[in-house]
C-alpha cells in the first residue's frame, strides 16, 4: 500500500515518531482535532480535558485569545528576522518583562528554542565563564540524583543516571558527578545536621571535584519528570553558601516550575537565595509556540565577556523569534494581570482533598500535592498506554511517567473539571 492510500491514523503510525515510543509497536494514539480552554477535541469529537497541560506548557489554558491574538498580530507585521547585528520590540518588551518578574539579580537573557536548548545554554555558559576567570579545568557538573533537564547530550548527562539510561549511551556521555536528591521534603521540618539534610555528601562531592567542577545545576524545590519528589528550599540556601566557598556556578532549571505551578512564581521564590543562572521554558509561551531562555547575572556576563574571545558562542537561527516573544510577552501579562496564586492554592487545596483517599489503596506508596502539581505515587511501574486509554474513557487525558499517576492542569481548570481529573487519577491508581 502506498504511503497515499493510509488512513491519517495509520499514516503517523507507519511514517512519525512520538516521544519515547517504540516506532515498531506504536502505542495507542488519538488524532486530536481542536483544542480550546482545557479541552482538546479528538477526530470522533470526543472531549478530553488536558489534565497535563500539555507536557507542563498550558497553564491558561488552550488557544488563550490573549496569547493568540499577540500572535496574530505579530505575524502580520514581522514573523521572524535574525538576531545577529538586528533587534526587535517584541524581544525588548519581553526582556522588560522577564526581568520585571524573575529574581533581581539575574539581568542579562539569553533567548532559544526548547528547554533541553537552554539547559545546553546555561552549562556552555558555565564552562566559558570558568575558562574566562582562569579555571580552564573545570568542564563538569555536579547535580542530584532522580533530575531531569532535557534530552540534548549534556543536559542528558545531568540527569538522572538510572532513569535517563545513561548506560545505553555509556561512553558517549560526559561523566558527571551525583549526590543524592535532598531527603528532607518541603513541609517538613528542616534537620541542621549536615549528614541527615544531604549537605554532607554536597560539601564532600563537591569539595573532592571542585577543580574540575563548573556548575551544580539543579531543579530548585521540585523535580519534574525524574520522580516528582518536592524537597526543602532550605537545602538550595546552604547549597548556595558551599557554591560560593568553592567557586561553583548554581544553575536552576526552572522549565518546570517557572510561571507559578508550585504556588510561587518560580521556585526559587521559595528559597532565600537566587541562582547564577535560571533556565525558563515549557510555561514561558504559555504553550503556545517552542521557546525558552536562559537568564544569568552581571558576574556570570560580564566574566564570560572579559575572557578570551569574549563571545558567547551559541546563537541559534530561530534566536529571539519574534512570535514566540510576542506569545510569551502576552502569556507573562495574562499572568501577572490576575490573581493566579488564589487559583493555584485553590487548585491546591481541592487537589489535597480529593487525592487524599488514595492513600488508603493497597499499591499506593505516596500521594503529595504543590500548588498545581498533583500525584498519586504507586510502589510499581503503570503503562502510560494503559493509563492513557482508561483514562480517555473517563473524558481525561493523563499520561503517568514511570510510578507516577500525576496532574499539573492548567490554571484555568473549574472545580468541577479538577474533580473529574482527581476522580480519573484515583481510578487508574486503584485499576492499574
Ligand atoms: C521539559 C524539561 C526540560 C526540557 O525542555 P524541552 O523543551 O523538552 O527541551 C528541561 N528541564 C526540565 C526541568 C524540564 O521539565
Amino acid at each position: 500500500m502506498s504511503a497515499a492510500d493510509l488512513t491519517q491514523l495509520e499514516f503517523d503510525q507507519q511514517h512519525l515518531w512520538h516521544p519515547y515510543t517504540n516506532v515498531a509497536k506504536p502505542g495507542p494514539t488519538f488524532v486530536v482535532k481542536e483544542s480550546e480552554g482545557v479541552h482538546i477535541t479528538l477526530d470522533d469529537g470526543t472531549r478530553l480535558i488536558d489534565a497535563m497541560s500539555s507536557w507542563w506548557c498550558m497553564m491558561h489554558g488552550h488557544k488563550n485569545p490573549a496569547i493568540t491574538s499577540a500572535i496574530h498580530a505579530q505575524l502580520d507585521r514581522l514573523p521572524h528576522v535574525m538576531f545577529g547585528g538586528l533587534t526587535h520590540d517584541p524581544a525588548i518588551d519581553l526582556g522588560r518583562k522577564l526581568l520585571d518578574t524573575t529574581p533581581d539579580s539575574l539581568t542579562r537573557i539569553f533567548y532559544c528554542d526548547s528547554g533541553s536548548v537552554s539547559v545546553e545554554v546555561a552549562m556552555k555558559m558555565a564552562v566559558q565563564y570558568q575558562h574566562a576567570i582562569g579555571q580552564p579545568g573545570r568542564k563538569a557538573f555536579a547535580t542530584i540524583r532522580s533530575g531531569y533537564h532535557g534530552d540534548t547530550w549534556k543536559a542528558m548527562s545531568v540527569c538522572d543516571p538510572d532513569t535517563g539510561m545513561h548506560h545505553l549511551f555509556q561512553g558517549a556521555l560526559s561523566v558527571q558527578h551525583f549526590v543524592s536528591r535532598p531527603p528532607i521534603r518541603i513541609g517538613e521540618d528542616w534537620i541542621d545536621d549536615p549528614a541527615q539534610n544531604g549537605l554532607a555528601e554536597l560539601r564532600g562531592a563537591l569539595e573532592a571535584n571542585a577543580g574540575e567542577i563548573a556548575g551544580f545545576i539543579l531543579e530548585p524545590v521540585v523535580q519534574g519528570t525524574g520522580g516528582m519528589y518536592f524537597y526543602h528550599p532550605e537545602y538550595l540556601n546552604h547549597a548556595r553558601a558551599i557554591c560560593d566557598e568553592l567557586g561553583i556556578l548554581l544553575i536552576f532549571d526552572e522549565i518546570a516550575t517557572g510561571f507559578g505551578r508550585t504556588g510561587a512564581l518560580f521556585a526559587t521564590d521559595l528559597c532565600a537565595i537566587e541562582p547564577d543562572i535560571i533556565c525558563l521554558g515549557k510555561g514561558l509561551t504559555g504553550g503556545h509556540i517552542s521557546f525558552a531562555c536562559t537568564i544569568t547575572n552581571d558576574r556570570v556576563a560580564t566574566g564570560v565577556g572579559n575572557g578570551n574571545p569574549g563571545i558567547f558562542m551559541h546563537g541559534p537561527t530561530y534566536m529571539a523569534n519574534p512570535l514566540a516573544c510576542a506569545a510569551a510577552k502576552a502569556s507573562l501579562d495574562l499572568l501577572t494581570a490576575q490573581d493566579w496564586r488564589s487559583k493555584v492554592s485553590a487548585i491546591d487545596e481541592q487537589m489535597q482533598a480529593e487525592l487524599a483517599p488514595a492513600r488508603d489503596l493497597p499499591n499506593v506508596a505516596d500521594v503529595r500535592v504543590l500548588g498545581a502539581i498533583g500525584v498519586i505515587e504507586m510502589t510499581h511501574t503503570v503503562s502510560a498506554d494503559e493509563a492513557h486509554a482508561r483514562a480517555h474513557q473517563m473524558g481525561v487525558f493523563l499520561r503517568p511517567f514511570g510510578k507516577n499517576i500525576y496532574t499539573m492542569p492548567p490554571f484555568i481548570t473549574s472545580p468541577d473539571q479538577l474533580s473529574q481529573i482527581t476522580a480519573g487519577m484515583l481510578r487508574l491508581a486503584r485499576e492499574l
